[in-house]
């Protein structure tokens, strides 16, 4: 979701005639698009802001602009911590930051509008895509969920989803401007279309997405594992668009820390949920979110979550240490983990993980894979790099004009992290 509005905040300044810079020292304005959700983050984005501190005294009409989720929930803080900040904007005010800009290069003065209901959805702004084949496509914001560790129904407010004729529209003017594959966002994509129809009409905006010509790859993300319901697994069974790869953050393994994070399913149910993709969906990919250290993870607890781990057999995962986020109710808890038991299960996790990791990639070595080629790779200039349908990275010799095609690609290794292979087939693409 960030990503997308980097797009839009880029877009929307291009269009009052801004040009985007080259790097962060040659520009005259820096926009921080602030993530809160984990606390490493946060931190970073602060050392970044402060960095800042010596090159505003010394370009005094430098403008430096804060917006994301740490803006939404630290007003204040920032001002405090960064006085030389001069625009603080909330997740819904993204749309008037070109008037803001302005004000500042007329009165610089420091500006802070945050406010709690949105009034433009972001996707009716001008995009600026970093991609040219590919967009994000948020089609409901915000969260009703309220898991007891998670910032983010504070930050984004609750849900709201646009209505199906909006999404489709906006997916037929992008694929004739040459997007082949699109990334359906939302806190959780599941839900989508509660709030205006009354129930989830997720199922049915796939199948009404797979009908646009030209469009081939449809992904999405992120499902909340309660409400993953069978139309859904059989929309992308019985599709040729839709991506065999499904998102589906676990957290957890044990029924008592899942009810602790609300996250309103138990072990049983998720593993059922599990089992009925991988009977539907042949050559599916599974990845996930874990966390570790949740305030009252006992061994026990935490062998629960190896046991799904072994179970779900995640093609990757990411992982993550429990980090109390101000606001929410599980940093109220009194019950935290020491530091150093948590970075032990970390460990411990991220060893296992990294296995099934590559014993699923090397089941695929041998064999003939879809590929759609997206650049020269950054670290081998002689490679390219492209991604399965199941969002595996694939990297293979090649020419540079095979960039933003399809090919089959022989695969003959396999890594942790991303395949090797050489060059079989190119596909056109219609
Ligand atoms: S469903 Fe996701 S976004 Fe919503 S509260 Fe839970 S973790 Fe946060």
């Amino acid at each position: 979701m960030n990503k997308h509005d980097s797009e839009r905040v880029a877009g929307l300044l291009r269009e009052r005639g801004y040009m985007q810079a080259g790097s962060p020292e040659d520009a005259q304005i820096i926009i921080f698009n602030t993530c809160t959700v984990r606390e490493h983050a946060e931190e970073r984005f602060f050392g970044n802001l402060n960095n800042l501190r010596a090159r505003k005294k010394a370009e005094p009409e430098l403008i430096i602009a804060v917006g994301g989720c740490v803006a939404q929930k630290e007003r204040e803080l920032i001002f405090k911590k960064a006085p030389h900040t001069d625009i603080v904007f909330g997740t819904h005010n993204m749309p008037n930051l070109g008037h803001m800009i302005e004000s500042v290069e007329q009165g610089r003065q420091a500006i802070c509008e945050i406010t709690d209901a949105i009034e433009v959805m972001p996707t009716t702004l001008p995009g600026m895509r970093e991609e040219k084949h590919h967009a994000w496509v948020p089609i409901i914001i915000g969260c009703n969920n309220f898991c007891t560790y998670c910032i983010v129904p504070h930050t984004r407010g609750r849900e709201l989803s646009r209505p199906v004729e909006d999404i489709l529209a906006e997916v037929e003017r992008l694929v004739a401007d040459g997007v082949v594959e699109i990334t359906l966002l939302g806190q959780n994509v599941n839900s989508y279309g509660r709030d205006i129809y009354k129930k989830s009409k997720f199922a049915r905006l796939l199948l009404e997405l797979e009908k646009i010509k030209g469009l081939r790859r449809i992904r999405f993300t992120t499902s909340h594992p309660k409400d993953l319901t069978d139309d859904i697994i059989g929309a992308i069974a019985g599709s040729n668009k839709i991506c065999e790869h499904i998102h589906l953050p676990v957290q957890a393994g044990s029924n008592a820390i899942l009810k602790t994070m609300n996250r309103k399913y138990t072990k049983e149910d998720y593993l059922k949920t599990v089992e009925k993709i991988y009977a539907a969906i042949p050559g599916v990919s599974l990845t996930t979110d874990i966390m570790v250290g949740f305030p009252g993870e006992a061994e026990e607890d935490f062998l629960h979550t190896l046991d799904v781990v072994e179970k779900a057999r995640y093609d990757s995962a990411f992982t993550f240490i429990f980090s109390p986020r101000e606001g929410t109710l599980a940093a109220k808890m009194d019950n935290q983990i020491p530091a150093p038991v948590k970075a032990d299960r970390f460990d411990r996790l991220v060893k296992l993980q990294n296995r099934i990791s590559l014993e699923k990639n090397m089941e695929l070595v041998g064999r003939d894979i879809e590929v759609f080629v997206e650049a020269v790779s950054k670290k081998n200039r002689d490679m390219l790099t492209g991604r399965t349908r199941t969002n595996k990275v694939v990297n293979f010799p090649g020419p540079a004009d095979l960039i933003h095609k399809e090919a089959i690609i022989n695969i003959t290794e396999a890594h942790t992290w991303f395949l090797k292979g050489k060059l079989k087939e190119v596909l056109s693409l219609n």
